[in-house]
């Protein structure tokens, strides 16, 4: 054994030992340490000082029967399907408070869809429906910011729709409530009004496919973990927004979110 091996053995403790015994090639090995920091994405919780640190963001497609139509699909055939944003496309807004929303790039057409947030304090593989909704932290207010033009143009295609979907401040959300201070939403009034005309209005009991459902389906895919955050899904009545425009979004017992187009 050299003696820079013989120093890392001595310094780098059981780590070092361990991948010594399986084999692996010896370094001077020292704790892992990030080259340079990378921001952790975290959303406020009402009540609470602790944040709520997001690992993935997920969003079901086409989970309310009128807006998948208007989509033009048939909501009676369609088993529920997932897309992801990057978790950094988080735009945080305070509760009944309003922020800047910059116009993306690319689009010419770039729409609205509120959406009840779902965010997860556990989970697990195959979960069944009747104990998805143990590992529920909270709910929060969303938008599903989407450039249409885009989406749509790569879904012609036969292409991902990544770019109409995942892209910078995509995911505008209020703060969690806790599931002790909310229980879980299921019938309330889901409603979003552009300048004071209500363009949205529906509710939660037109989902689909339930939260429930949804975490189960979403664990046949993927493992869900603590930290995992799903977009619920938007009513009908989507639409383009423009430079100017304050979109306030509204879910029965929680505050109201709001975001100015800029
Ligand atoms: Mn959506």
């Amino acid at each position: 054994m050299t003696d820079v091996a013989r120093r890392a053995l001595l310094s780098g403790g059981a780590l070092l030992a361990g991948a010594t015994a399986l084999g692996g090639t010896v370094h001077a090995q020292t704790a892992a340490k990030p080259l340079f920091p990378i921001k952790q994405t975290l959303i406020p919780i009402v009540g609470r000082e602790e944040q709520f640190p997001v690992r993935r963001i997920y969003c079901i497609g086409r989970n309310y029967a009128a807006h998948a139509r208007e989509m033009g699909s048939d909501p009676t055939r369609e088993p529920p399907f997932f897309f992801q944003k990057p978790t950094d496309a988080i735009q945080l807004v305070p509760a009944n408070g309003i922020v800047d929303h910059p116009y993306p790039t690319l689009t010419k057409n770039y729409h609205y869809e509120c959406e009840l947030v779902v965010a997860l304090k556990s989970g697990g593989r195959d979960i069944p429906i009747d104990k998805a909704l143990d590992h529920v932290f909270g709910y929060a207010v969303g938008l599903d910011m989407t450039r249409r033009d885009l989406q749509r143009a790569m879904g012609d295609q036969k292409k991902p729709w990544e770019i109409g979907k995942s892209f910078d401040r995509s995911a505008p959300i209020g703060p969690i409530h806790p599931v002790e201070m909310v229980g879980h939403p299921t019938k309330g009034r889901i409603s979003l009004a552009v300048n004071g005309t209500v363009k949205q209005d529906a509710t939660l009991a037109h989902m689909i496919w339930s939260v429930a459902e949804q975490i189960s389906k979403l664990s046949e895919a993927n493992e869900v973990m603590a930290g995992d955050i799903i977009y619920s899904g938007t009513p009908e009545n989507v639409g383009p927004v423009v430079v100017g425009d304050t979109l306030l979004c509204k879910i029965e017992g929680l505050p109201d979110m709001s975001i100015k187009i800029v």
